[in-house]
């Protein structure tokens, strides 16, 4: 199931990132490119959990700033949308994929 949804996501050269509300869910399906928010802190830095969009089933969580970069590396500036998510500079899941996650689509670079 993976291999196919790992192939799809090659052939068509983006992949929709969707937001799974629900943790448990997200951990289940390990959906290609979908994602969950952690609420942010005090300072406005969220964990953004994303399953790797090569199709592995990874799941990484990387620090983001709501419209900011964090001061500690790495992390990432994210735009705060939760339908359309916007991540920089690029992701890198070193060995598995990397590319840009731009207005809710993760493009391969
Ligand atoms: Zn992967």
């Amino acid at each position: 199931m993976g291999d196919l949804k790992a192939a799809a996501a090659k052939a068509s050269g983006s992949l929709r990132a969707i937001n799974i509300v629900d943790f448990d869910a997200f951990k289940k399906h390990r959906h290609p490119g979908s994602y969950h928010v952690v609420p942010g802190d005090a300072r406005g830095e969220w964990f953004f959990c994303y399953c790797c969009p090569c199709g592995c089933g990874v799941i990484a969580p990387i620090t983001v700033g709501a419209n900011f970069k964090p001061p500690q590396s790495p992390s990432w500036n994210w735009n705060v949308s939760t339908t359309e998510p916007t991540l920089t500079p690029s992701v890198h899941h070193k060995g598995h994929w990397h590319g840009w996650l731009t207005d809710g689509y993760w493009r391969s670079v």
